[in-house]
């Protein structure tokens, strides 16, 4: 296993907590991670992709505030294959600061902030096949994403629910949130439709959520073709969908 060390994910600086802005400690300051090598690769298209699929008015990431890469004896993270992903700081319109999912924002601005959120989170989901996210109590200040569960022939993580209950547990909680939060107010012709209960379970609330969540994503068109669910590459197009629309919505409440 080759070690590296980086400050930065495809250009963008990477930064640790630490400093007393206005966003505190979660602002951070620049720092170096060491990761393994090829895990370093795929953090850094993770990245890249977000950069892509940004729109304009944020004007690119300022820096990515990450709780640690290497640590521990054990796990994913005791081979710099794992990374803790506390916030992610816009050089114009904000932030997503993950301990503040529920945190200082009331009304729209909750809305907003959470649907950044949900975003980031769906990128994530495209290049790290398990990820803890708020639906965990031990994460409820950072994301953290790994590749221990299975990945396709095409690279891409596979959805595995309810195969592995720990990271489908954590996918229903994804995908009820994004219905909830994003894709139940669009696309913006259609009428805001009811919430689903947020379970963590692969359950009827979470199927419900995931079938009229791809079937929005389908009439908003925000990937080539049809998301089918069940044919290959169902789950990462669904993710990117959810990841445009998220962070476009993220701008824009729907109101
Ligand atoms: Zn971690």
């Amino acid at each position: 296993m080759a070690l590296k060390s980086s400050n930065n994910l495809s250009g963008v600086p990477l930064w640790y907590p630490g400093g007393s802005s206005y966003v505190g400690q979660w602002w951070g300051k620049p720092h170096s991670f060491t990761f393994e090598e090829t895990f370093l690769f795929r953090c850094a298209v993770a990245v890249y992709e977000l950069t892509t699929i940004l729109p304009s008015p944020y004007n690119g990431i300022h820096h990515i505030t990450s709780l640690g890469t290497l640590a521990g004896v054990t796990g994913e993270h005791a081979k710099g294959k794992a990374i803790d992903i506390a916030a992610v700081f816009f050089k114009d319109n904000g932030f997503v600061i993950v301990d503040w999912y529920d945190g200082p924002f009331t009304g729209a601005a909750r809305l907003v902030h959470r649907r950044r959120y949900l975003a980031l989170e769906a990128v994530w989901r495209r290049f790290f096949s398990y990820i803890d996210n708020r639906y965990d109590p031990k994460h409820q200040n950072h994301w953290h994403g790994d590749t221990v569960n299975p990945y396709d022939a095409n690279g891409a993580p596979i959805f595995n629910c309810p195969a592995n209950p720990k990271g489908c547990r954590r996918s229903c909680w994804f995908i009820q949130e994004a219905w909830n939060q994003i894709w139940r107010y669009i696309p913006g012709n259609l009428s805001v439709a009811p919430a689903v209960k947020r379970t963590g379970e692969w359950d009827a609330s979470a199927k419900k959520a995931l079938s009229q969540g791809i079937a929005r994503a389908n009439k908003a068109a925000l990937v080539p073709g049809t998301i089918v669910m069940n044919r290959g590459d169902w789950w990462p197009k669904f993710c990117l969908a959810t990841a445009k629309i998220g962070i476009q919505s993220g701008l824009t409440p729907y109101f």
